[in-house]
């Protein structure tokens, strides 16, 4: 999920592989580290905090003879999946006494069995990290070939992954494999260059090629040659980069915000991954560390939150009390601290954010403590405070997201409430085949949000149509409310246009004053269950002159008719709709917010991590 820069030529590899790294830092991360290969020996140097300090520490324990006049090596920054954010846990990850070294991004999902497997042939480990497990993996299968190592290991892997391994055995060598995690080969003068990303490529060459997944590749300093994990060479076309540098950071997207819509598909994946029983229809969540026992004796769910992570709790609601027949209480977190909030034994308090650092929740995650309630995490960040406080929850894997306004962390927060809501429904009266049919329809969420993504550029046409309004209402029912609201957060934080969210019902008790023909209302029209009432509701604005800009489920005629504009979203039930719904609502506020020309990453007055209460 983080950054990989591997140097092999004749250049002095530290200085390439610390500005590769720089290159990478805008992604976030929370620890970095480097391997350089000499005179067959690996010299390796990591360090928690920024490539600064990884640099720092380079200077002052590295030898300035390998430090400067090392031609091959390996770099990685973490973003913590599995196991605190330590230098323990930082990458490369080394096997065979030191010999072997492998920088990694991405979930290595079958690493407990493996690790036990290793374990049990005498490996010693020495970090608590999915990767390390790899590295040993590899090591094992070494008889001459790394090339051939590499391809063994990785058919026993099960995950996602993005890798580079050099060996003290193979020196003038790096090999690299992929899927699920992006790499790119750069391919210069008698110097090849790999990296996770093109910006830190293409400083030194623009000549690049994109490694598909299932690809694993021998890297020489005459660049690369490819093969299926089967070892059957294939041809992979060498592409010039057109990008600029601060274009590439952004993968080609114009702003981060973007990129992270379009991201969503795959974290989604990423967040489902290895989570779902298909045997037993219900979801794997060993992070909450709760018996059967105990997950059947909770009484009431607590969901403590702020902003858009409060707009994914009250989603939790519907999840939690349609699924698992559990009264769910969602709370603005800071309000939940002062109103000396009742508790119990057998009260869950479920604390959502995504960075693991908001002030308000943190406070409320205490009080929760104080009182004897469970309290559980559900955040990105791995080894947050918040995470490391409750010392259970789920996290997100949606990878770092640098966009100030949310937008696959909520979207990633409600699946995985929709998989809590699976596992505490399967622990009560909801049935195997209930459960296994709710495990499909999540398999198939990463799937779905990609159609709506290809509406992109006919919501961009809908949004300039109301580019120029100064207010917005957006309505929905039931499940499909937080929704309303999150869309309505979305518009207001990066376009400035005063948005408000409502329950559908709730407009003709005073907000329906306000309509005319410069108000628009997005009306949230899904078909699912109490459409038919949200459709009459949009007849009403369309009766005061107020253009309804339906999102709509497709094929629905009847909602078109009462549409001005519309959206047309996939087919799904009550639980997923409000996932792919607000991907749809994000693109339109997004599209919004560039036509008026707004700081879109880093709007006015907000910062991406609430820390102060
Ligand atoms: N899963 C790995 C870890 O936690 C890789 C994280 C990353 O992609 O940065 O160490």
């Amino acid at each position: 999920m983080c950054g990989i820069v591997g140097y092999i030529g004749k250049r002095n590899a530290t200085d390439i592989l610390i500005s590769g790294l720089r290159r990478l830092e805008y992604r976030g991360y929370d620890s970095a580290g480097l391997a350089l290969l000499s005179d067959d020996k690996i010299t390796l140097v990591k360090q928690t905090g920024k490539v600064a300090a990884l640099e720092q520490r380079l200077k002052e324990s590295v030898a300035s003879d390998v430090r400067e006049h090392s031609c091959i090596g390996i770099a990685h920054t973490r973003w913590a999946t599995h196991g605190l954010p330590t230098e323990a846990n930082a990458h490369p990850h080394t096997a065979d006494n030191g010999d072997l070294a492998l920088v990694h991004n991405g979930i290595i999902e079958n690493f407990a069995d493996l690790r036990r497997q290793l374990e049990s042939h005498g490996c010693i480990f020495t970090s608590q990290t999915d990767t390390e497990a790899l590295a040993h993996l590899i090591s094992t299968f070494d008889e001459g070939d790394l090339l051939a190592a590499v391809s063994l290991a990785l058919k026993r892997v099960q995950g996602t992954y993005g890798i580079a391994v050099i060996s003290a055995r193979h020196p003038g060598q790096i090999v690299v494999a992929r899927r699920g995690s992006p790499l790119v080969v750069g391919i210069g003068e008698s110097e090849t260059i790999i990296a996770s990303d093109v910006s830190a490529i293409v400083a030194h060459t623009r000549q690049v090629v994109y490694l598909q997944d299932g690809d694993v590749a021998l890297i020489t300093e005459n660049g690369p040659q490819v093969y299926t994990l089967e070892n059957a060479a294939v041809d992979r076309a060498v592409s010039k980069v057109e990008w600029e540098v601060d274009a590439a950071e952004k993968g080609g997207f114009a702003h981060f915000m973007l990129k992270e819509i379009f991201e969503q598909p795959a974290a989604l994946q990423n967040t489902i991954r290895g989570r779902l029983d298909m045997a037993l229809g219900t979801a794997i969540l060993s992070g909450l560390n709760l018996t059967a026992r105990e997950l059947a004796a909770i009484r009431r769910l607590v969901i403590v939150a702020c902003g858009t992570s409060l707009h994914a709790g009250m989603v939790g609601k519907y999840l939690f009390e349609g699924l698992a027949d559990l009264p769910t209480d969602p709370e603005q977190a800071a309000e939940f601290r002062y109103c000396n909030p009742i508790l119990g034994a057998d009260d869950l308090v479920v604390a959502i954010s995504q960075s693991g650092e908001t002030a308000d929740t943190l406070a409320a995650v205490r009080e929760g403590m104080q009182k004897g309630a469970l309290v559980a995490g559900l955040c990105n960040v791995v080894g947050s405070t918040i995470a490391r406080e409750t010392g259970r929850g789920v996290y997100l894997h949606a990878g770092p997201e640098i966009g100030v306004a949310s937008t696959k962390a909520f979207t990633a927060q409600v699946t995985v409430l929709l998989m809590m809501a699976l596992k505490l429904g399967r622990s009560r009266r909801l049935s195997r085949e209930a459960g296994l049919s709710l495990c499909e329809e999540i398999n198939r969420i990463p799937e779905m949000i990609g159609r709506v993504l290809e509406e992109n550029e006919r919501i961009a046409s809908i949004a300039e149509k109301y580019a120029g309004c100064n207010n917005a209402f957006f309505i929905g029912r039931g499940i499909l409310y937080p929704t309303a609201l999150e869309g309505a957060l979305k518009l207001k934080e990066i376009s400035y246009i005063h948005a408000e969210g409502y329950q559908a019902a709730e407009l003709k008790h005073g907000p329906i004053a306000l309509l005319d023909k410069k108000l628009p209302v997005i009306a949230l029209l899904n078909d699912i269950p109490g459409k038919e009432k949200t459709l009459g509701n949009a007849q009403e604005c369309i009766a005061r002159s107020a253009p309804v800009i339906g999102i709509l489920t497709e094929g629905d005629h009847e909602a078109e008719q009462v549409s001005t504009d519309v959206i047309r979203l996939p087919r799904t039930s009550a639980y997923t709709a409000p996932v792919i719904t607000a991907a749809a609502l994000q693109l339109f506020a997004y599209h919004v917010a560039r036509l008026r020309g707004c700081e879109i990453d880093q709007p006015r007055n907000l910062a991406k991590s609430v820390t102060v209460e």
